[in-house]
């Protein structure tokens, strides 16, 4: 078993509503056992069109999984839920990313794990930082709630 970090996001359409539609249809995948769900954060788009607020959260599960495998879950998610890609970063029902996969690191053209923009994005850090305070960013080797405060930290100095 793997311990994985998610992050959830949606900012078209009833927000709360997809969250929690995305969190059950990811805990009736076989080889996923949910472990921690975050409460949700209402935050500013970042890039992209000028579109609504987000309201996300984070998630941690176990899995037999492997990254891919999740991977391919997570898009039927998002397109059974009415995703369309269009526009980069354009508004959205549902974005489901992989964040952390255990202390692995994947690096190949359909999946970057960890995720190559968590650490500078509020919306990921904040919510992971309630659950999984304590895990470890392979690549950086500092824990989320360190990655989180020095975000902070910089985010005041601007
Ligand atoms: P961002 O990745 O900057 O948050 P986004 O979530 O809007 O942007 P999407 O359009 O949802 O981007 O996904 C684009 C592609 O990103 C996907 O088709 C997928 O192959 C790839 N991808 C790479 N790494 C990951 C990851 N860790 N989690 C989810 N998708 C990933
Ligand atoms: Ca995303
Ligand atoms: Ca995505």
């Amino acid at each position: 078993m793997v311990h994985v970090c998610v992050s959830l996001g949606s900012n078209i359409g009833d927000r709360t509503g997809n969250l929690l539609t995305a969190y059950n249809h990811i805990m009736v995948i076989k080889g996923i056992q949910p472990l921690k769900f975050s409460r949700f954060y209402e935050t500013a788009p970042i890039g992209g069109p000028p579109q609504p607020m987000y309201l996300n959260a984070a998630l941690s599960v176990q899995t037999t999984l492997l990254p891919h495998q999740l991977l391919e879950q997570f898009q039927r998610i998002e397109t059974l839920m009415g995703r369309v890609r269009t526009v980069k970063w354009g508004p959205r029902p549902i974005d489901i990313d992989i964040i952390l996969y255990g202390d692995e690191i994947v690096n190949d053209e359909r999946l970057k794990i960890p995720h190559p923009l968590m650490h500078s994005r509020i919306f990921v850090l904040e919510p992971m930082a309630e659950i999984e305070p304590d895990i470890i960013h392979p690549v950086f080797q500092k824990t989320i709630l360190q990655l989180y405060k020095e975000l902070r930290t910089k985010m005041k100095e601007v």
